[in-house]
């Protein structure tokens, strides 16, 4: 079968062998891929794994063979992106993303980049009626961001900042909104502003213009929100959250990739600030919100590709007027 596969050499087409299928497993036939920063920080070198490796973990398909009866060929599906094990202690403790055998698609073993591929079927999610394939690759995104939202709650009307307005920092925001809260979001790209105030959103400030955090000041009795949100993962993102954040109050990291040790420890004793890390979501309530319609998703995305065009549509993602690139298989 096809395959995109990242050597050492770069991004290539080859052919591998269909996958088995064992007891408690389902093979799906891969559908779209939506291209994640992760993807593109390990074809540019910047975050290591493994070579070769298939990229890709941000998926949807049909079942094409199942050892499950109740996942039928044919049935749209999506999958999470951790193998567990099932046996760690937190497998045990129902914290499963923090497994301490997991392998993840696409970063430490084969992704979705394929036309099949094998999982088990506690990984795989049925995609509810209306929600396509294009719209099921975002499963796995909006449950991330959400995972913020649930680990860093904002009251209602709570004043949000989001830090970063690419593709995740928009879903971020997208979710704190629908659960009542008021969003800031903040970036540099005027492109992405653009399309977020498109998307409703009336906030929109942009940190590369003087004097951009007035608005945000006045909102906030001149000390700031309470809740910030970092997505960008830089060392400019994060002291952006840190200069608004107020003292007291709660800085969520978001991105894997990018600034470690941007931020004093005296200045977290002295601000009394609380920091809070979110990986991985739950896909039931991420499908549960694209069923309602209450995340807009479609917009996000700049261009689809084939597989075969699998290597310029990695070089078009890394363009600063694209939010989200697919390729279907
Ligand atoms: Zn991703
Ligand atoms: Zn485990």
């Amino acid at each position: 079968m096809k395959s995109l596969i990242l050597t050492q050499s770069g991004l290539q087409l080859g052919d591998t062998p269909m996958p088995s299928l064992l007891p408690g497993e389902v093979r799906v036939e891969v559908r779209s891929v939506g291209l994640c920063k992760s993807d593109l920080s390990i074809w540019k070198g910047e975050m290591e794994t493994d070579l070769p490796i298939i990229l890709g973990h941000e998926f949807s398909g049909f079942v094409h063979e199942s050892t499950i009866p109740s996942l039928e060929p044919g049935t749209p599906v999506t999958a999470e992106i951790d193998r567990f094990c099932g046996r760690c202690y937190y497998c045990q403790n129902g914290m499963h993303q923090q497994c301490t055998n997991r392998k993840t698609l696409g970063i430490t073993t084969d992704g979705a980049l394929t036309e099949y591929i094998s999982l088990p079927a506690e990984m795989i999610h049925v995609l509810p009626d209306g929600i396509d394939h294009i719209a099921g690759t975002f499963a796995e995104p909006l449950s991330s961001a959400i995972a913020t939202a649930q680990r860093a709650p904002a009251a209602k009307d709570e004043i949000v900042a989001i830090i970063g307005s690419g593709r995740l920092g928009i879903l971020t925001a997208q979710v704190y909104d629908a659960l009542g809260a008021e969003v800031y979001l903040i970036g540099k790209n005027r492109w992405k502003l653009g399309l977020a105030r498109q998307l409703g959103f009336s906030h929109v400030l942009n940190d590369s213009q003087d004097g951009w955090e007035k608005e945000l000041l006045d909102a906030t009795d001149g000390v700031g929100p309470r809740l910030v949100v970092d997505v960008t993962g830089t060392h400019e993102g994060l002291h952006t959250a840190l200069d608004i954040v107020r003292n007291g109050g709660t800085l969520a990291l978001k991105s894997v990739i990018g600034a470690d040790g941007g931020i004093s420890p005296s200045e977290i004793v002295r601000r009394e600030l609380q920091i809070v890390g979110s990986l991985r979501g739950p896909f039931e309530d991420a499908l549960d919100m694209l069923a309602k319609g209450r995340i807009e998703v479609k917009r996000l995305v700049s261009r689809q590709f084939s597989l075969d065009e699998g290597p310029a549509a990695f070089e078009y993602a890394t363009r600063p007027d694209v939010t989200k690139v697919i390729i279907n298989i």
